[in-house]
């Protein structure tokens, strides 16, 4: 996974990323750090093809542009969100079974699930602890149980690549803490390539293989957590949270 010269301005003339190269080593957890603005979430979504670079090319895990393959590629990739976006009405398992859905396409995707979906999505249930409650409503869960589902959902696809975005950011810390540690887990168990926003520094030491932090829409840390020094995150923090790079910097 890498992103080459990758730029995105949005209509309004705003610059979210300029130019930015990084590549993804298989099987590692990448925490992206920066502050509101910096264009972490545009990163992710640009990873998984949600949204459209205005600049340069991001290669999928065996190096062709996700652009050719971008219904393969989503079918790789799960998706982690800050608002675990479940639906409240229906069972953990339903909303696990949602993650399915894109690897059916078509007509395929109104038929009821079939066995071996259910058996599938009871597995990854059970994955992050949460067989017991395979049946209850997502909206009669706490957070952290929630946010579980979320991982689950993403999880019963069998990606190749994790994005997830502010995954813990409303959570208190101790559940956020319990569900990063699970989330780590499970993408080292299974060698799953991992890029994760967060905004608490301590996490990101505790949890990352690789810290890379953006500021106003470029990399301005990128190396192991025991490398982060106070310094840099000064610098990190310390820049406009909402500026974004210039025009001239762009071109
Ligand atoms: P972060 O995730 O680090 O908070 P974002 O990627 O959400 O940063 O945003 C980066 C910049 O792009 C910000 O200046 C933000 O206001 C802007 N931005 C994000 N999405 C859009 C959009 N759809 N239209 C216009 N500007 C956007």
């Amino acid at each position: 996974m890498a992103v080459a010269g990758l730029g995105v301005r949005f209509g309004s003339g705003v610059v979210a990323l300029g130019r930015v190269d990084l590549e993804f080593a298989p099987g590692a957890f990448t925490v992206l750090l920066g502050p509101s603005g910096a264009g972490k979430s545009t990163l992710l979504r640009c990873l998984n093809g949600l949204a459209t670079p205005t600049a340069g090319h991001v290669l999928g895990p065996d190096g062709t542009p996700i652009a050719r393959r971008l219904r393969a590629h989503r079918r790789e990739t799960g998706m982690v969100f800050q608002q675990h976006q479940l639906i409240g009405r229906l069972s953990a398992m339903e909303n696990v079974l949602i993650g399915l859905l894109g690897q059916r396409g078509g007509w395929r995707a109104l038929m009821p699930a079939s066995r071996a979906e259910r058996e599938r999505a009871l597995d990854a249930l059970d994955r992050v602890g949460l067989l017991d409650r395979a049946l209850t409503r997502a909206d009669a869960l706490s957070g952290g149980q929630q946010q579980r589902v979320g991982i689950a959902r993403a999880l019963v696809q069998r990606p190749r690549l994790m994005l997830a975005d502010e995954p813990v950011a409303s959570l208190d810390p101790v559940t956020a803490a319990k569900v990063l540690d699970l989330l780590a887990r499970i993408c080292r168990e299974d060698g799953i390539t991992a890029i994760v926003s967060l905004h608490q520094v301590d996490f990101a030491r505790r949890y990352a293989d690789r810290i890379v932090a953006l500021a106003a829409g470029a990399v301005v840390f990128d190396g192991p957590p025991e490398r982060l020094a106070q310094d840099d995150i000064a610098r990190i923090y310390g820049s406009s949270p909402t500026a974004a790079v210039s025009e001239e910097e762009y071109a």
